[in-house]
């Protein structure tokens, strides 16, 4: 075959292909431009290079465009000069299409929000990428990182046993940190209430991340694990295009996580991954996912929340901004719940302007650290966000996203910023409240209480204390009362809400576990009588419920928090572990 009829070959699968990608909605967008003009402001790349209308985004959308007016829409054959119809013929046409669609755009989805029209430029800016990759026309970093994800099973080629040595280093250190021989990043543990997916770049860059969020899992008393495999929740599908590579990655992980029969798979903070993994994949991967995916950002609001852990803001003063990651934000809406957490765990949290939606993008997106040749005119195209940042007055830039780790990183170096970027993991894990190691007072013997001192004698953890069990269930009761009598405590019992509130009144425990779902009073309500009972100011509270919906009778009333949290059903070590937490015994 001559070298003319391959080039007309590749050109002519790009149409083909185009024919069978296009659906309603990317349809929609092609059709609805009306060159207005109104979302030229919004792209960073117009504001790096006032004067060139080759990075306006209708201007590169028409690239796209033409061929489905020549190709697809009635108006390209009647009236194709009218309309702007063209096509593309060969390999050169490709690669000004590539130079477009890759370099010049990061599908940040900026303009997208701000057409009058509802053109979504970056979904068919995505389309055009996946046409182009299936016929091998990529940057060569797209090709290598993809060929890492299909072959090796994460974007960065990272090896199981690097993956499997660098959580064990983690480990490590967190056992020395916290002095605590029992810290553990456990690995493929079954019917875990939460399995933890993270990027490739935190253990190739950043293991800190892995052991920051170990050590709030930990402290929060979590039944949780990390995969040994599939566990990459970035997705390069979403940067190429390339909707087979999606779906494979997302499954690897969706079928590990039911494999392992997991209840909920964390995120940890990647907006791209985020996007992936919650958002696109189940579409890629066309399936269902029966469990609950979270943003790990979530993860943490809820434990500050839920008091599972305690936290300082006092231990991070230094002024921090926020950069909402354009896939977390704009694409997946999550806006004030990293606000939140900021405000929970800082003192000086300043707006950059404009935010949320409005954000601009790190210069990152889309695949972008992987293109380097077009890394002159990603770095120039930064020209607004480091405006915003040196605005922003901050010290330290906060971001809920790996890539704009480094793409912000990349626009500080480059304009010269004196700013630091972290990310809220970090930040949690630095505000922590870890309760120091007492031992527990030996007292001297009193004949009424001869079984506590035996216990005290024998070491056992809860020796003295007196904890209430509430619950319906008889079953329960017993089990937590076996495992807590076992290790030294003596045992109260109340089947219902009433009944824990005489008892809590006449015997004045120190623990109460409390069942959410008991029938008779409200339980919310008899939680809010104990916290508004000037005697029972010194009763500690595990609430320990297998029906999660009914947190909001106790979380969501304006009184003190339970001290502890526990999801039925609770095994032996959990139980221990957060009720010596709750006692304030570790
Ligand atoms: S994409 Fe929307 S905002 Fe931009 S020129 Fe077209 S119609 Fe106007
Ligand atoms: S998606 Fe973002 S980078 Fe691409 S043209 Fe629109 S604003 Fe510019």
């Amino acid at each position: 075959m001559s070298k003319n009829k391959e080039r007309h070959y590749k050109a002519e699968k790009v149409i083909e292909r185009m024919g069978q990608k296009l659906n309603r909605q990317i349809a929609g967008s092609l059709l609805a431009c009306v060159h207005c003009g109104n979302c030229t402001d919004s792209c960073h790349y117009v504001h790096a290079n006032p004067g060139d209308p080759t990075y306006a985004p209708a201007y590169k959308a028409d690239r796209v465009r033409k061929l489905f007016k020549k190709h697809f829409d009635w108006t390209g054959r009647v009236i194709p000069w009218w309309v702007n119809a063209g096509t593309v013929e060969t390999d050169e046409d490709l690669e000004e299409l590539k130079d477009i669609v890759f370099g010049k755009c990061t599908n940040c989805r900026r303009c997208s929000i701000n057409c009058p029209m509802g053109v979504d430029y970056a979904t068919f800016n995505r389309m055009a990428r996946g046409l182009l990759v299936s016929v091998g026309v990529q940057p060569e970093g797209v090709a290598v990182v993809s060929k890492d994800q299909w072959e090796i099973g994460n974007q960065m080629g990272v090896l199981k046993e690097d993956y499997l040595d660098t959580l064990e280093w983690m480990e490590e250190e967190l056992q020395d940190e916290l002095d605590d021989p029992t810290v553990k990043i456990p690995v493929d543990k079954m019917d875990a209430d939460v399995v933890y997916s993270i990027n490739p770049r935190e253990v190739k860059y950043d293991p800190r991340s892995i052991a920051d969020a170990a050590k709030i899992f930990h402290v929060a008393g979590e039944n949780w694990t990390m995969p040994s495999e599939g566990w990459d929740m970035t997705n390069f599908g979403l940067f190429s295009g390339d909707d087979a590579l999606g779906g494979s990655v997302a499954s690897r992980l969706y079928e590990k996580v039911t494999e392992l029969n997991g209840k909920t798979l964390v995120i940890s903070e990647c907006g791209h991954g985020y996007r992936s993994t919650r958002c696109e994949g189940p579409n890629w991967a066309k399936q269902d996912v029966p469990y609950v995916m979270e943003s790990s950002v979530d993860t943490m609001i809820r434990y500050i929340k839920e008091g599972r852990i305690k936290v300082d803001k006092t231990k991070n003063t230094t002024p921090v901004t926020f950069h909402d990651s354009c896939n977390n934000a704009r694409s997946c809406g999550l806006f004030e719940e990293p606000r939140e957490l900021l405000n929970l765990v800082c003192t000086d949290f300043r707006e950059m302007y404009p935010n949320r939606s409005e954000n601009y993008c790190c210069t990152g997106g889309g695949g972008a650290m992987s293109m380097s040749e077009y890394t002159p005119q990603r770095l120039k195209s930064g020209l607004k966000k480091a405006e915003q940042l040196k605005e922003s007055g901050a010290e330290v830039v906060v971001t809920s996203c790996h890539n704009c780790v480094d793409g912000l990183g990349d626009v500080i170096r480059h304009y010269e910023i004196d700013m630091k970027v972290t990310q809220l993991v970090h930040l949690v894990a630095n505000a922590l409240v870890i309760e120091e190691k007492v031992s527990v007072p030996v007292e001297a013997p009193v004949e009424a209480e001869a079984s506590a001192v035996v216990a005290e004698a024998e070491g056992l953890p809860f020796a003295g204390k007196v904890v209430l069990v509430a619950d319906d269930e008889p079953d329960q009761v017993e089990f937590i009362a076996t495992v807590l009598e076992d290790n030294g405590a003596t045992i109260l019992r109340a089947s219902n809400g009433e009944e824990a509130l005489a008892l809590a009144r006449s015997e004045k425990p120190d623990l109460l576990t409390l069942d959410l779902g008991m029938p008779g009073r409200d339980v919310g309500e008899v939680y809010e009588t104990i916290r508004a009972d000037e005697d029972l100011k010194d009763l500690r509270v595990c609430v320990i419920t297998g029906r999660p919906e009914l947190r909001k009778l106790i979380y969501d009333r304006s009184v003190k928090k339970p001290e502890g949290y526990l999801d039925k059903p609770v095994d032996e070590d959990r139980l221990v572990l957060n009720v010596r937490k709750v006692l304030e015994l570790t």
